[in-house]
């Protein structure tokens, strides 16, 4: 998967300018029209795309710089589209038509462009938490996650029209969706274009209704939707996957799904941005002899060894033992705070021989500090 930084020619510093002129430079260079039948040539093209609808969105843009591909649901995220089969040719055009100025007919030649409005319009966006326990997040994790959507309706696929029955063109704006009206000024004659209020610029009528949808071409369905977590995120964190949200009526871009993480509490382990903290309790005279304990971490078990003569409240750290960062190789800590436990309860032998350890040690004097209030 290649570095969308890469696909545009740009650093990371990039700006939204540099980002613009240089997209339109390689789209212009392996614009279909320029290339006609040259697959090679429309892999880059829409590849390009795909990059630059990432670059030119700060939001997803950032999202880019902190977990990469997955970050913006393209590349392995499953369902999430890619390079295969994300953007197509019509996307394209619609979400960047304007970039290519009057150079090319954003829907025009060989996309079999409907005339319509080049502003796109798009569906509701969905959002949803996902919770995620910490062994997900370590080692990253794949979730499917039910959610309620907007989605084509079954019975007129999403056309809106009653079975038996077809949309008809509008009359009003004889199927183009757009109305054009002449306006005369001072400068001269001017010709405005307006989307058609009768069809709602769809160049559509519905005379009779489908029964499941309302006309609309829309229903709510159940879906179950598989999400790539990357290892290391964090509460608060979300990814998008584009256009995996509602889907709109006719003519209109599906949403995206944004996804956010949320951490279930851990009964011993407490996260602080890479690191993982917990505390162990143990006894007096293994704090005074030292000992190696077996510790849990977010993978597994490891060995931790207590030095000999550890005081109460001191903290270990146990290296690379704690999340991985989202970018990048390296990882925290795990830090154990080690608790000192005095017995409450002794036997009669062990009394006895802390008597004696009592008596062996002499007596000395309680020293007193003062305490630092925060
Ligand atoms: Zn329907
Ligand atoms: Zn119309």
């Amino acid at each position: 998967m290649r570095d969308l930084y890469e696909i545009i020619g740009v650093d990371k510093n990039a700006s939204q300018n540099d980002i613009k002129k240089l997209y339109r430079k390689i789209a212009m260079k392996y614009h279909p029209d320029k290339n006609p039948g040259d697959q090679e040539a429309e892999k880059k093209f829409k590849e390009a795309a795909e990059a630059y609808a990432v670059l030119s969105d700060d939001r997803k843009r950032q999202q880019y710089d902190q977990f990469g591909h997955a970050g913006v649901g393209i590349g392995d995220a499953p369902g999430a589209g890619g390079f295969q089969g994300g953007m197509s040719m019509e996307d394209i055009f619609s979400s960047f038509g304007d970039i290519f100025g009057g150079d090319f007919d954003p829907f025009g030649g060989i996309f079999g462009g409907s005339g319509r409005s080049r502003h796109i319009k798009k569906a509701r966006d969905l959002k949803v938490n996902l919770k995620l326990d910490y062994s997900d997040i370590v080692i990253g994790t794949e979730k499917t996650i039910k959610i309620k959507r907007n989605e084509t309706c079954d019975t007129c696929s999403g056309n809106g029209a009653q079975q038996g029955t077809m949309p008809k063109s509008c009359l009003q704006c004889n199927g183009s969706g757009q109305i054009k009206q002449m306006t005369q000024s001072f400068f001269g004659q001017s010709v405005t274009v307006r989307e058609c209020p009768v069809c709602n610029a769809t160049g559509e009528v519905i005379e009779n209704p489908c029964r499941s949808c309302g006309g609309n071409g829309i229903q709510r369905k159940s879906v179950a939707i598989k999400v790539k977590v990357p290892p290391g995120v964090a509460d608060g964190n979300y990814m998008t996957l584009n256009q995996q949200g509602n889907k709109g009526p006719k003519g209109y871009q599906s949403g995206d799904l944004i996804i956010f993480f949320e951490e279930n509490t851990h009964p011993f382990f407490t996260r602080n941005g890479d690191d993982v903290f917990t505390e162990v309790i143990i006894q007096f005279d293994q704090a005074a002899l030292g000992i190696l304990l077996e510790v849990p971490t977010l993978e597994g078990k490891a060995k931790l060894k207590v030095p000999a003569g550890i005081q109460s409240g001191q903290i270990l750290r146990m290296k690379g033992k704690g999340f991985p960062r989202v970018r990048g190789s390296s990882r925290g800590n795990q830090l154990v705070r080690v608790q000192l436990e005095t017995p409450k309860s002794l036997s009669s032998k062990q009394k006895k021989l802390l008597e004696e350890l009592s008596n062996l040690n002499g007596k000395s004097d309680p020293k007193f500090t003062r305490i630092d209030l925060e």
